[in-house]
Parts: structure tokens; C-alpha cells; sequence
């Protein structure tokens, strides 16, 4: 078996039966379900970064979660699913999450949904960014990881799908001071890519039935692609998975970061695929484009770098309230690891002096008021549909 191998398959649907089907297709190239033996117990890392009926494409799908819950558990695994969203790591927030996006479906077929919210310290020697970090103990009582992430437009890493998704394994409470640490995308695309090369699932797959695009990774809008991707390594995943909705890999920071590193190409075309992925191109999905997109590189020294650093801000994109859609709730101010939020008059308004454009407000906006703003001349600059101006 290839262990640089990428796989695709058609997944049209989500009856029981089409997705049980579609996860044995595309785990056949990646040598299948061999390696599961009775009495293992599997973690399946689910991305729940907030609770939402599975038709708004915000979560792993649980008809999914419940197929490969089946799969598992009739070669004798047990099989427990969990995921930290961005809130309080507890029973009442998990539990809601829980009922939100249909893991009784899951639950019915056997798994157990998880409810140790105990928080551990890791240590990473190898870690570029994040050596000492804090996760979610549940993953310890688990032999085997898998993750099953969802593809979706991201306001600040462009693309969520497999390398993103194990953000999850940071506690909900303290995934801000995160964004606060590592303000940059680089850096925090380089901490991704230390958890993803930390936890190391064995199986990556990636639900790209319904994606969402636009205003994501939660006020998206869900966007028929047909298929499931899978790869023993995320990067990979990734690489293709940018390719279908029409980002290049530097165009998403954990790519970048991953090529940085050699654990990825830099091309779709240098991917070993299994499946015709050209088939689920799409030409008009609605992305968002970080500033990475479009980075002005300019020389080293002083006048260059003073030139980079006044063209990036002039096109970098930026958290902007649409006034009338906002409701006041205050979640973004509360959620702001940079405390630049405040409500007047009903009204989010940000001081935009201390924002580090980590797009938490963006994500965690209940009714999508808070959007992605590209800079005009950013947007003049590049080509392709982009959602959430
Ligand atoms: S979270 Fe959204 S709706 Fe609530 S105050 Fe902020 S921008 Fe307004
Ligand atoms: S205003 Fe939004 S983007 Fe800016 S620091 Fe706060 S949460 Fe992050």
C-alpha cells in the first residue's frame, strides 16, 4: 500500500446504504479496514465546531459517522466520536452539539459519543510553533485515531478539511488564547500542522458530499460536490481537496506550511490519486482568500521590508459587521481573544487598532453578520469567485 496515496470516490448521497458503500471505496486503495482488530478502540475525530442540523454542511455528516461507526464495529472495534467546538468543553454545550447535528444516528449504531472532558498537557520536541499545548484527554483512552473532517471555505485558513480538523484536540476554552499566540496564519497554520504531526490519525477522511462555501466554516452555504476523499496523510488530502474548490496550495496556510516542511507537494498534479478527481472540479465555488493569496514578497532589507509590510496591510482582509444583519447577541465580543468587540447600540462594532484578524468573530457569528472583507484592490488583484465580502 502507498502511504502517499490520495483517494477519491462518489458519494452522491447520503442513504445509509450510498455512504456505507462510498467509505469501503474509498478506503480500498489505502489498504481498507485490515488493520482493525477486535477490541480496539477507535477515536473518530468528527468536526462539531458547533452544533447545526446536518443539512447547513457545518459537521462531519452523521449518516457518515454512523456508516463508518458499522464498518468498525463489525470487525469487533469500539468506536467513540468527540470533538471540542469553539465554546465550553462540557456536558451541556457537547450534548446540545450533540443533538444538533444528528449523532443519535450515530449513537443507534453504536457508537459512544464522547463525555471525558478531562484536559491534559502535551509536549512536543519536534514542534515548530506549539511544544507545550493543551488537548482533549478523551483522545488518550483511544488505541487509534481517526479523523473525519468536512470540507468547507475558512475565513482564516481558507480551506477546513483534513489538517484543520485536529484543532479540534484543543480544549473550546482555549482555542482563543491560541489565536492570540499565534496571530499570524503562518504561525498558526505552523501549529496546525504540529497537532496534525502529534496526534497522526491513522485515516484521514474528508465528507465532501454537501461542502459549504462562502461565509464558512459555519454560515456557509451548503454546495453539492458528490464525493469522499481519504489519505493516510492530511497535507495530501488537502492538496486535493484545494484543488476542487479552486485554491492553490500556497493560497492556504497549512499547505504552505506542510510543503515548508516536505511533508506535501506543492502541485495537485505531483499527487498520487486514486479515483478521477477531475470529475468533482468545481468551477464556481465560492472561496475565501486569506492574504496569503497574494503576498507581497519585495527584498530583504529595510525600503523592502517596509514596502512588504505597507502593501500586505493595504491587502489583507479584515472582520466586517453587516449592521443590519446584526443582532447583538455579543457572542463576538465574547469570543474576541483580542477583547476589540464591543456592542453599541445592539450593534457589534470592532476597534480595529488591536485586531489580530484571527476570524473568531467571523466563525462564531449565529446569523453570518460577521464576514471576511477583502481589500478591493486584493480582490482586483486575484481571479475566481470568493464568498463572505
Ligand atoms: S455575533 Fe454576530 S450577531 Fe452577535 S453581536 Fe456579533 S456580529 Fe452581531
Ligand atoms: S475582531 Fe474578530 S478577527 Fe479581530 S481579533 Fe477579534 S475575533 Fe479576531
Amino acid at each position: 500500500m502507498n502511504p502517499n496515496l490520495v483517494s477519491i470516490t462518489p458519494c452522491e448521497t447520503y442513504a445509509p446504504d450510498v455512504c456505507e458503500a462510498a467509505l469501503l471505496s474509498v478506503l480500498e486503495p489505502l489498504g481498507g479496514l485490515d488493520w482493525v482488530t477486535p477490541g480496539i478502540r477507535i477515536g473518530i475525530k468528527a468536526n462539531l465546531v458547533t452544533g447545526a442540523k446536518p443539512e447547513k454542511a457545518v459537521t462531519t455528516h452523521p449518516t457518515l459517522l454512523a456508516a463508518l461507526t458499522r464498518l468498525l464495529k463489525e470487525r469487533g472495534a469500539c468506536v467513540v466520536i468527540g470533538d471540542s467546538p469553539g465554546n465550553l468543553y462540557n456536558a451541556s454545550v457537547l450534548n446540545r452539539v450533540y443533538a444538533l447535528s444528528g449523532l443519535d444516528e450515530a449513537e443507534r449504531a453504536g457508537a459512544e459519543l464522547n463525555r471525558d472532558f478531562s484536559e491534559k498537557d502535551g509536549y512536543f520536541q519536534d514542534a515548530v510553533q506549539a511544544k507545550r499545548f493543551t488537548y482533549t484527554g478523551w483522545i488518550d483512552g483511544c488505541d487509534a485515531l481517526i479523523s473525519f473532517s468536512k470540507l468547507k471555505s475558512h475565513g482564516m485558513m481558507s480551506l477546513s478539511a483534513a489538517a484543520k480538523n485536529l484543532f479540534g484536540t484543543i480544549p473550546g476554552t482555549m482555542k482563543p488564547e491560541y489565536h492570540y499566540r499565534f496571530p499570524n496564519p503562518n504561525d498558526f497554520a505552523d501549529m496546525l500542522v504540529d497537532l496534525d504531526e502529534y496526534w497522526k490519525p491513522v485515516l484521514h477522511i474528508c465528507d465532501a458530499v454537501t461542502a459549504m462555501e462562502g461565509n464558512g466554516p459555519t454560515q456557509g452555504t451548503p454546495k453539492h460536490v458528490g464525493c469522499l476523499l481519504a489519505a493516510k496523510n492530511p497535507h495530501r488530502l488537502d492538496v486535493l481537496a484545494a484543488a476542487l474548490i479552486g485554491l492553490e496550495p500556497r493560497e492556504v496556510p497549512t499547505i504552505a506550511a506542510a510543503v515548508r516542511r516536505d511533508l506535501c507537494p506543492d502541485a495537485v498534479e505531483r499527487l498520487e490519486i486514486a479515483g478521477d478527481w477531475k470529475a468533482y472540479l468545481q468551477t464556481d465555488f465560492e472561496v475565501i482568500r486569506n492574504r496569503n493569496s497574494l503576498l507581497f514578497v519585495g527584498g530583504n532589507n529595510l525600503f523592502g521590508r517596509a514596502i512588504r509590510g505597507a502593501m500586505n496591510l493595504c491587502l489583507e482582509s479584515k472582520p466586517t459587521v453587516h449592521t443590519s444583519a446584526c443582532i447583538g447577541c455579543g457572542k463576538c465580543r465574547d469570543i474576541c481573544p483580542a477583547h476589540t468587540i464591543s456592542i453599541v447600540n445592539h450593534k457589534a462594532v470592532i476597534d480595529r487598532k488591536h485586531c489580530i484578524k484571527c476570524f473568531c468573530c467571523q466563525e462564531f457569528c449565529p446569523v453570518g453578520a460577521m464576514r471576511v472583507h477583502r481589500a478591493p484592490v486584493a480582490a482586483l488583484l486575484t481571479h475566481g469567485k470568493e464568498g463572505s465580502k
